[in-house]
């Protein structure tokens, strides 16, 4: 196979490499991209000898600048909304007795064979004489084609290198949409244990790169079946099976934690709206409960599962301010919506427009995709009363505006009418004003509140400064 490479950029590195008398190819995840028609910004460029003199000479030809990464020996340049990332060719060996490999200056061949996946190990030829010529020792081309994920080498010796492959593995087999070979599957199967040496840092950034898929589901079952799962957020594992008492067995946590997953995802890429249809019943197993009259209940999993967040978010490495905070929001009000559906008055409309305030059509989101079941009709049911609840929302919000609640009277209001410094009463009264308005005793504007506060104060048998 040859590649037309016509980019003007291709020919300056192919002429800059000549120059300097080196081999350079392309390589890698562009290549593959190239091959299968995926648009690509990221081209990776190995060069046989110094790929930093090399990015040098082309960033100067394109007048512009270049950062240099020592510690690895890489060197990049930004081009046209292009990525360009020069490294040496080099030749790893691993012992058995050491994680780290030794590491020397090799040819693109060896570079190749450091690679964790056929279809990741192609490369273009920068030559003059054989431009744009494929180089696949082996045969990445036909597996791309079969779309087949498989290792270069014997897959336990590929995993074993580099444990975080394994995961690799599953997120290119998500993304592509293509197979795992079989017997690279049942070498992950084998090789979970050696997860271990690998930081949570590369495992995350893989995990999300999984959870943005169009349909994440895809890797966090085959992590699942492969056993990664398990040792990666042990807490999803646990919503596996299905348990059954006086005949009656409940719904089977893991696989309606990934159809909800997958509902979302077709709606939208929000990453953490997703993490948040992930995590959203990671309080059931441990509020399981059988009950003769009713059945298997779950009580309180929103609120345990909520707090179950922040060991998670940790231990996987997440960022532990907004986005997390928001992930518990929506876990924790996630069964509020679809409760509505019995409620007659408007005040529970009022006070979950205010619990969820900005984050409501999110939550909404993650209410409707929660709406699943084998039996159409219950699906059905279920779907009309989640559309009541859906125009209730937007009725009370049109007439209250609780959404992004301000109270009509601030702390400072109260404190200078009557002539209080920050003190318990100034909360009361506000809290008491928020109550009111929620519950629909008052409306949501100042004369209202004004009255509201002035009885309140009278009660708690505070007077107006200067009366
Ligand atoms: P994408 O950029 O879409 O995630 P990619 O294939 O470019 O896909 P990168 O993680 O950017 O993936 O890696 C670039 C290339 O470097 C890969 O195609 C592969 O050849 C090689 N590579 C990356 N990580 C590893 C690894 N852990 N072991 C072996 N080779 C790797
Ligand atoms: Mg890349």
């Amino acid at each position: 196979m040859k590649a037309p490479l016509r980019s003007k950029i291709f020919r300056i590195i192919s002429q800059q490499a000549a120059l300097k008398k080196v081999r350079a190819f392309v390589i890698g995840g562009y290549v593959r991209d190239y091959i299968l028609k995926r648009p690509s910004t990221d081209i990776d460029i190995v060069v046989e000898g110094n790929g930093m003199e090399v990015a040098a000479a082309v960033a100067s030809v394109l007048n512009v600048p270049v950062t240099r990464f020592k510690n690895f020996g890489t060197a990049r340049i930004q081009y046209r909304g292009l990525d360009i990332e020069f490294v040496g060719a080099r030749k790893e060996s691993y012992r058995s007795d050491s994680r780290k490999p030794v590491v020397e200056d090799g040819t693109v061949e060896d570079d190749q064979k450091r690679r964790d996946f056929t279809i990741n190990a192609m490369a273009f030829s920068l030559q003059e004489e054989d431009y744009g010529i494929l180089t696949d020792p082996f045969n990445g081309l036909e597996d791309l084609k079969n779309r087949l994920i498989r290792t270069p080498l014997d897959p336990d010796t590929t995993f074993s290198d580099d444990p975080l492959r394994m995961i690799r593995a599953i997120r290119f087999a998500a993304q592509l949409e293509f197979s795992l070979e079989k017997e690279a599957f049942s070498s992950i199967v084998r090789n979970t244990s050696r997860l271990e040496i690998v930081s949570q840092e590369r495992i995350t950034a893989e995990l999300q790169k999984i959870m943005a898929t169009g349909k994440p589901s895809r890797g966090l079952v085959l992590m699942e079946e492969s056993g990664l799962l398990a040792r990666i957020i042990p807490q999803l594992s646990l919503l596996k099976g299905v348990e059954t008492m006086d005949g009656k067995g409940h719904k089977e946590n893991f696989a309606h934690t990934m159809e909800v997953l997958d509902n979302v995802a077709y709606r939208s890429d929000n990453i953490w709206l997703r993490w948040a249809a992930l995590l959203h019943d990671v309080g059931k197993p441990s509020t399981k409960h059988f009950d003769r009259e009713a059945g298997w209940t779950f009580h309180g999993h929103d609120y345990v599962g909520s707090k179950m967040i922040p060991s998670i978010f940790r231990k996987l490495k997440l960022p532990l301010g907004e986005e997390m905070k928001y992930v518990q929001k929506l876990v924790q009000l996630h069964l509020r919506p679809i409760a509505l559906v019995n409620e007659v008055s408007d005040s529970g409309v009022r006070r979950l427009l205010f619990d969820a305030g900005e984050d409501i059509e999110d939550l909404m989101m993650l209410c409707r995709a929660d709406i699943t079941s084998k039996n159409p009709k219950t699906v059905r049911r279920h779907l009309e009363n989640f559309e009541i609840v859906s125009k209730k929302l937007v009725e009370v919000e049109e007439k209250d505006a609780i959404r992004n609640f301000q109270p009509p009277i601030s702390g400072e209001v109260i404190m200078k009418t009557f002539g209080l410094s920050p003190c318990r009463e100034v909360g009361l009264i506000k809290d008491y004003i928020k109550e009111a308005i929620l519950d629909g005793k008052i409306g949501n504007n100042f004369g209202e509140a004004w009255e509201m506060m002035l009885q309140r104060a009278a009660e708690l048998g505070i007077s107006e400064a200067g009366a």
